[in-house]
């Protein structure tokens, strides 16, 4: 992977912090009809064009790019994470390197944010970002969000904090952050524990840290594997067919997270056939479709079960996915949950 300078006549200012931008694509790079917010093409910008947007990005920092792919994040894989993940590992070790911004499609970004804040080795800041609104769009949001996360990323102030997110002059925590609104630019919140400051033209104002283990405190890393386990998620609803959880079971799944009703619940039909998987050894993780408040044990659920606590489903997953490269045991799983 090369790390391209992103104005080759642009001469390094040794005052400012060096930040490296990796872009993945989605809606920050997106195009479509001029002034309109829907019915675009995420992806099509490349990193060169949007820092150019982010008026103001090189007063703040030398600005080098990496583009890894430039997708739809819906489209966006463990391939992808594992190929991120190693790239900052990598250049972070850089001394002249300061910190990482991350542009991703706002989909699945609070996936992605969880994956890094879990595995990423360095205390250098790494933040990600994206927009709501294409590029083309009237008053797109894209490029404020990048100036917001560069200058947050060469800040002194963000390091040894975990990956971060950067939305509409919020910072969020990687791993409490949830996308909240399907096409409003304040898409982004971390329910119940709040942002963990605001951005104000180019300063951080913190205010909470997450006392969750992450980054380097953490027993995941990418270094030791290229692929993670196959993870389902089922989605509990009224007369939902119980056959979906054989027939992931079936189709290869290693683990399975429920999206449950209320705190983690499901029907007694459901209940039967997660009982009688026991014996595949498939751990099965209760979380809420509601994605907010805590999943406590309860004897009425029996089978291989583990709480996702305060985690939403897709959090969830991304947790048992690593959580599975190093055990299936529904007690040491418990105990990851626990502490991530
Ligand atoms: N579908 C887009 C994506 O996640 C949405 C966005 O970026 O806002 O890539």
């Amino acid at each position: 992977m090369t790390i391209e300078p992103i104005d080759a006549y642009r001469e390094i200012d040794p005052t400012l912090p060096t930040v490296v931008v990796l872009a993945t694509g989605g809606t920050i790079a997106g195009e479509g009809s001029i002034g309109k917010a829907t019915n675009y093409r995420p992806g099509q910008l490349d990193v060169n064009a949007l820092v150019g947007m982010a008026e103001g990005a090189h007063d703040i920092a030398n600005v080098r790019a990496v583009q890894i792919c430039n997708v739809n994040s819906d489209d966006i894989t463990a391939e992808h994470w594992i190929a991120l993940a190693r790239a900052i590992d990598e250049m972070a070790a850089e001394p002249d390197i300061d910190g990482f911004v991350i542009t991703h499609g706002t989909d699945t970004l609070d996936e992605t944010a969880y994956f890094l804040n879990l595995v990423v080795k360095t205390d250098k800041p790494v933040v990600l970002t994206g927009a709501m609104r294409p590029a083309t769009a009237t008053s797109a949001d894209g490029p404020m969000n990048l100036l917001q996360s560069i200058a947050l990323a060469g800040s002194p102030q963000a390091r040894g904090r975990g990956v971060m997110v950067v939305f509409s002059d919020g910072i969020f925590g990687g791993r409490d952050v949830r996308k909240i609104s399907t096409f409003q630019t304040d898409a982004f919140s971390a329910s119940d524990f709040g942002c963990m400051g605001y951005m104000i033209d180019g300063e951080p104002h913190f205010y909470n840290t997450s006392s969750k283990a992450h980054t380097t405190t953490t027993e995941f890393e990418v270094e030791s594997i290229d692929e993670l386990p196959k993870v389902a998620v089922a989605y509990f609803a009224i007369d939902a067919d119980p056959a979906l959880l054989d027939f992931l079971v079936e189709s290869g799944a290693r683990g399975i997270v429920i999206a449950g009703a209320g705190s983690g619940c499901y029907s007694k039909a459901w209940n039967d056939r997660i009982v009688a998987l026991k014996d595949t050894g498939v751990p099965v993780v209760r979380s809420s479709r509601i994605g907010a408040g805590m999943i406590t044990h309860d004897d009425a659920y029996q089978g291989n079960l583990v709480r996702s606590n305060d985690l939403a489903p897709q959090k969830a997953a991304v947790l048992l996915r690593l959580a599975l490269t190093r055990t299936n045991d529904p007690a040491e799983i418990q105990a990851m949950f626990d502490r991530y």
